[in-house]
């Protein structure tokens, strides 16, 4: 075996079986991009950021998410269609084909970490066939000095082989592309698919499953940002929601844009990075973002204006779901290291394609419970294969896919917070369409979210009118500096009130049918959050 790069001098590829030709060893970004470049699997936009295809797969694919049933989690794993078993003699077998199919090949190896905070840190290395996948990984999972390289052992290991593809005959696949997760042998098994998500968002289960079941602390799919007086602000929502967008703050220091665990006393990010949707972006509306868009970045699946480099953020002919993967250091105001107090707020972000729900609302401690256990959006094209018109969607906790365990025990950790900590405000907010449904309607202005965000976390909304929505019974305030007050009332922007009205009352129906699953672990003050199913009554 050649070996190239920088590494703990004990570290070695063969103990877990791998005997590859080359390995490069923590190459620096820049020499990942240029060995892209150089291998035809990549080209720099005029910023200087490569911009590689992710080829067939342009989404996670959780159809073919599998973890491994062993002790750890046979009586703990809340298994089904999320959670979908696999045996470990099934595992070890695709395993060591994985491992004949690399005994040929040149590998890209990155030791890096999850956790900002240090108590939960927890070691990654990670082995990619191409090296725009490991740049992937040097962006979005936490950097170790060069110095902590040389002595880093790996807690856990990716292996990443798109070019390998399971017969699913024999291997116990649904099909040729898979993602396994195995707790017993710390491995996440990648084969079939290029998608770079398939790693970050495989880290972020087994850290859902590690930090509430071992060490009872919840793990959040949010993003977080910090003000000028240390309040923090964390911003729940599902894939399309404005997790990333909203919380690129030029005023409020960014501790991370996807994934967060609250200790006692604080919230850390569990990344390095930040993956950015690009459809439709624009300097204009969200500069932090554009900005990050230089050396170092790694560009998914975007399109460049013909005979140029120079990428047309609003082609989606590959995918809606293009992207942009850069280290946190390319927002100019990242907090280093990535961690901040309790919250003082917590946005629960909804992209609402009904158009029905307030733009913001104020939701009490039951309200707060009932809908992060519903987990309510109409997911937007694209993240997922297979997905290209909105549709609704409910996903307790804002993130049901990435959670290992059952649901009910991310919601108890969360609702203990909320009791702890009484004076954190939890708003609703609608992100989506107003004015009428999807087709009707309109997105919801980023500038007015991002100034009902602004006024919320200012408490601005502390001393303002509110009104109860009929149907949701949640508070929505009646006036909000610099958003015309029209809107704030989603009855008033549509055409017809009545249809408004019905409409109100199938979105309610649909979130009583999803919460009875639910229903016998709820409390009665969660279960009085339930919408109406009837009007007047
Ligand atoms: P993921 O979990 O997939 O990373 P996310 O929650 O981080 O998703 P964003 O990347 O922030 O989602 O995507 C929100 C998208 O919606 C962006 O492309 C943003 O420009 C667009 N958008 C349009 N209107 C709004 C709005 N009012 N608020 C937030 N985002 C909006
Ligand atoms: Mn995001």
């Amino acid at each position: 075996m050649q070996e190239y790069g920088i590494k703990n001098p004990s570290a070695k590829l063969t103990p877990e079986g791998l005997n590859v030709a080359i390995a490069h060893w923590n190459l620096s970004p820049e020499e990942l991009t240029q060995k892209s470049v150089e291998l035809n699997q990549g080209v720099l936009n005029d910023s200087g950021a490569l911009a590689v295809d992710t080829g067939k797969f342009t989404g996670r694919s959780p159809k073919d998410k599998f973890t491994v049933i062993d002790d750890i989690t046979r009586d703990t794993v809340d298994w089904g269609a999320i959670n979908i078993p696999m045996e470990p003699e099934v595992f070890d077998k695709l395993y060591n084909k994985v491992c004949d199919y690399l005994k040929d090949k040149e590998v890209w190896v990155r030791d890096a970490y999850a956790c900002a905070d240090p108590k939960y840190r927890l070691n990654i290395r990670v082995i990619n066939e191409e090296p725009w996948a490991n740049l992937f990984c040097n962006n979005l999972f936490l950097r170790p000095t060069e110095e902590e390289i040389l002595t880093q052992e790996p807690d856990w290991h990716i292996i990443q082989v798109p070019s390998f593809l399971a017969d699913p005959e024999v291997d116990g696949t649904r099909q040729g592309n898979f993602t396994i997760v195995n707790f017993t042998k710390k491995v996440i098994l990648i084969g079939g698919s290029a998608y770079t998500g398939e790693m970050k968002k495989g880290i972020f289960g087994v850290l859902n499953f590690i930090l509430p079941n071992n060490h009872n602390t919840l793990s959040m799919h949010c993003s977080a940002n910090e003000g000028e007086e240390g309040d923090v602000a964390l911003f729940f929502g599902l894939s399309g929601t404005g997790k990333t967008t909203l919380s690129a703050d030029p005023n409020r220091p960014l501790i991370g844009d996807d994934e967060h665990g609250w200790a006692d006393g604080s919230i850390f990010n569990f990344e390095g990075g930040c993956y950015a949707k690009c459809i439709d972006l624009s300097e204009e509306k969200e500069p932090q973002i554009y900005a990050a868009i230089k050396e170092g970045a790694l560009l998914e699946n975007i399109s460049f204006y013909p005979g140029t480099n120079k990428v047309d953020y609003s082609d989606a002919s590959k995918t809606e779901n293009t992207r942009v993967a850069y280290p946190i250091e390319h927002i100019k105001n990242a907090k280093k290291p990535s961690y901040g107090g309790n919250p003082k707020n917590i946005f629960f972000l909804t992209c609402d394609a009904f158009g029905i729900l307030p733009p913001i609302s104020k939701l009490s401690k039951g309200q707060a419970m009932y809908h992060f256990l519903s987990g309510y959006t109409a997911k937007v094209a694209g993240t997922e294969v297979g997905i290209t018109e909105p549709q609704t969607t409910f996903s307790a906790c804002f993130g049901h896919v990435f959670l290992p365990l059952h649901p009910t025990k991310y919601a108890e950790l969360l609702g203990e917070k909320l009791i702890e900590h009484p004076e954190v405000n939890v708003w609703l907010v609608n992100t989506g369409w107003s004015g009428g449904p999807y087709g009707v309607g309109e997105r919801m202005s980023l500038k007015h979210t991002r100034s009902m965000i602004g006024a919320a976390m200012k408490g601005e909304l502390d001393n303002v009118e509110y009104e109860t929505h009929d149907v949701f019974g949640v508070a929505f305030p009646k006036e909000v500096p610099n958003v015309p007050s029209e809107i704030l009332n989603p009855r008033n922007t549509w055409e017809n009130n009545e249809e408004y009205d019905n409409k109100a009352i199938e979105l309610a129906s649909l979130f009583v049918k999803n919460f009875e699953k639910y229903a016998s672990e709820a409390n009665d003050e969660i279960l009085a959050a339930a919408p109406k199913t009837e009007l007047n009554v």
